[in-house]
């Protein structure tokens, strides 16, 4: 069983940490700074009976300029012909325009759309219920999954989901 998953969410959020920490490689370029990822990369995380294709992009967000705008076009096509889509956020930043921007391109995608959110270690667990509620109404998600790609809470659960999912 195999199948391919990208990662898309504002900058920062920690879709590259998340690659690395699933992967087990350094392969993604990590950094504080915003859109240090500058293209897709891709890591493939094996084990005995499936095969992940993971995607990391860089962020969706409203381009400023031409390197911007082709930094979009790169995450937007790997919208297209994945079996599922994580969108990450920070749980610690909550809701922001950066995520309506791509919230309104995932509604145009037919694949899974799993919301994945991220850096729960920075949050106290009362706040998490209220922002799944707040973004359960933005889009139909096929699931809900609060992690923390630092220090590796629930990620297991994530993959073990993913895999059940192929
Ligand atoms: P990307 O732009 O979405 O690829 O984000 P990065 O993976 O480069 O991470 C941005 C920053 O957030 C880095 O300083 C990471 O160490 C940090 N980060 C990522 N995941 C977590 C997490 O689960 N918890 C905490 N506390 N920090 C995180
Ligand atoms: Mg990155």
């Amino acid at each position: 069983k195999s199948g391919f998953v990208t990662i898309v969410g504002r900058p920062n959020v920690g879709k590259s940490t998340f690659m690395n920490r699933v992967i087990g490689e350094k392969i993604a370029i990590m950094s504080d700074k915003p859109q240090t990822t500058r293209n897709k990369i891709q890591g493939v995380m094996t084990d005995d009976e499936s095969q992940i294709i993971f995607i990391d992009t860089p962020g969706i967000h409203k381009p400023k300029h031409k390197l911007g705008d082709y930094m979009v076009n790169v995450a937007e096509n790997t919208l297209n012909g994945v079996d599922a889509v994580l969108f990450m956020i920070n749980a610690e930043e909550g809701y922001g325009r950066g995520d309506q921007f791509i919230l309104d391109r995932l509604q145009r995608v037919d694949q899974p759309v799993f919301l994945i959110i991220n850096k729960i270690d920075r949050v106290h667990p009362d706040e998490l219920l209220p922002l799944i509620d707040q973004y359960k109404e933005m889009l139909d998600f096929e699931e809900i999954i609060p992690i923390s790609a630092l220090e590796g809470n629930n990620v297991n659960h994530l993959i073990s989901i993913l895999k059940r999912m192929l």
